[in-house]
Formats: C-alpha cells, sequence, structure tokens
C-alpha cells in the first residue's frame, strides 16, 4: 500500500498566512504524508516550525562556484527531508536538461534526501501524440530506487497563477500514470509514488486522487491557501 504524499509547491511566494501555527495544513500527519516545496530563504523557519520540506532547486555538487545557488547537502545539514527536481519551471528558465535531473536526484539519494522528481510533456509534445516518448526521454536517466517519488506534470496543465487552466481528465492522468509506472523496474512498480501535478484543486482532488495509480498530488497554486490546501488533504483521506 502507497501511502499518498500531498506536497505544496510555494514557488517564488512568501508562506501563506498562518503556516507555522501548530494546526496549519502544512505540518506533517500521520495518515497521509504532507512536504511543503518554500523559496530555498524560507526553508529554515519551516524547518523550526515542524514542517517537513525540500528545496525547490539544489544542485548536486557539495560546493563550489555557483553564485545564487544552493546545494543539495546544504540542504540536508540544514534538516530537509525532500528535493524537488526537475519541474518545468527550472527546465524551461534554467535550462535543466534530463541529464541533470538525474545528477540532482541521484546526489539526493545520496544524501538521504527523497527525491520528488517532476516529470511531463509540453503541449506540442501532447499535440503531436508524443507524449509517451517525451516521458520515457525524461524516465530513462533516472536513478530507479524505491525511494524516489515521481510527479507527473503535464506543462499544459500547470495553472502558473491562472484559475482558468483545465487539469488533465481524470482518465488521462490515470493512463498517464500507469503508462509511467509500466516502465518502472518489475520489483519497484508497486513502490515508487507517482503524484499528479497541474491545477489540482479542492474541488478536483477526490476524483483524481482515487485513480489506483495516483498516490497524491503536487500543487503549485491551490497549495497558496490553506483552507483549499486543507481541503485537498481532507480529499487525499477520503480517497484512500
Ligand atoms: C506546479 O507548478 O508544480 C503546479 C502543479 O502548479 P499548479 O497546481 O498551480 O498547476
Amino acid at each position: 500500500m502507497r501511502k499518498k504524499l500531498i506536497a505544496a509547491n510555494w514557488k517564488m511566494n512568501p508562506p501563506p498566512m498562518g503556516w507555522e501555527e501548530s494546526d496549519s495544513p502544512y505540518q506533517p500527519r500521520t495518515e497521509v504524508e504532507v512536504a511543503v516545496f518554500p523559496a530555498a530563504l524560507d526553508l529554515s523557519a519551516c524547518i523550526e516550525a515542524g514542517l517537513a520540506v525540500g528545496p525547490q532547486f539544489a544542485r548536486p555538487e557539495e560546493t563550489g562556484a555557483f553564485t545564487g545557488d544552493i546545494s543539495l547537502a546544504m540542504a540536508k545539514k540544514l534538516g530537509c527531508t525532500y528535493a524537488l527536481s526537475g519541474h518545468s519551471d527550472r527546465r524551461q528558465f534554467h535550462g535543466e536538461t534530463d541529464a541533470f535531473v538525474a545528477e540532482q536526484a541521484k546526489a539526493a539519494l545520496e544524501l538521504g534526501l527523497i527525491p520528488v522528481i517532476c516529470i511531463g510533456e509540453t503541449k506540442a509534445e501532447r499535440d503531436a501524440g508524443t507524449a509517451k516518448q517525451a516521458i520515457e526521454r525524461q524516465l530513462k536517466p533516472l536513478p530507479m530506487d524505491a525511494r524516489i517519488i515521481l510527479a507527473y506534470e503535464p506543462i499544459w496543465a500547470i495553472s502558473r497563477g491562472d484559475p482558468t487552466v483545465k487539469p488533465a481528465t481524470t482518465a488521462d492522468a490515470e493512463e498517464m500514470h500507469a503508462f509511467i509506472r509500466s516502465l518502472l523496474p518489475k520489483n519497484l512498480q508497486d513502490k515508487i509514488r507517482i503524484l499528479y501535478g497541474g491545477s489540482l484543486n479542492a474541488k478536483n482532488a477526490k476524483e483524481l486522487l482515487a485513480q489506483p495509480n495516483i498516490d497524491g498530488g503536487l500543487i503549485g497554486g491551490a497549495s497558496l491557501t490553506p483552507s483549499e490546501f486543507q481541503r485537498i488533504i481532507e480529499a487525499s483521506l477520503e480517497a484512500a
């Protein structure tokens, strides 16, 4: 039985109101795993408040001449649990390649961090009927280990703050998740968790999270409103 994980990606936003309260929905829980990816400057405060967090980006090298970056080793030393890798914002705006994302995931595993690795096709790839090839290409260099967590995020479904963007249909999302699972090594197919990300919100969460191959969500926009994030967590419990 794979435990559901509900992960908040706050991107370049300040932590939402009340995030530091002991009863905030961002706090870890037992029935469902809750993870938060705050901006790097907020990691420390989140750890102090008891949240289970990870950086949205960190380099695999331990130290070095990489102005403006932080390393996975620094994140681990600070007390992080997770490390987000390969988010489409990073691939698009920072030129992160499949190979670099794989290096990050390997380094995270070596350090004892849980890599949450984003994969997903562009709109052009979906329209051209090559979505599955894009996924295969992104998956191929990744370290296959029961501890990795994949996040299937079709790029065309990511809201980027626009509430009119639609998520993948439940059937499409489940089909892609089942496809991704079929590509995993046989002995890991029932172990590796695959989250869905892309306009997941309190309204559509229950249906998406009830799918057999969807093991949780990576949530951007809707994670910034505590009451909505709380409802997504509740939906994940009902769906379990
Ligand atoms: C994301 O950027 O990872 C994401 C899933 O965003 P949203 O939930 O806003 O679509």
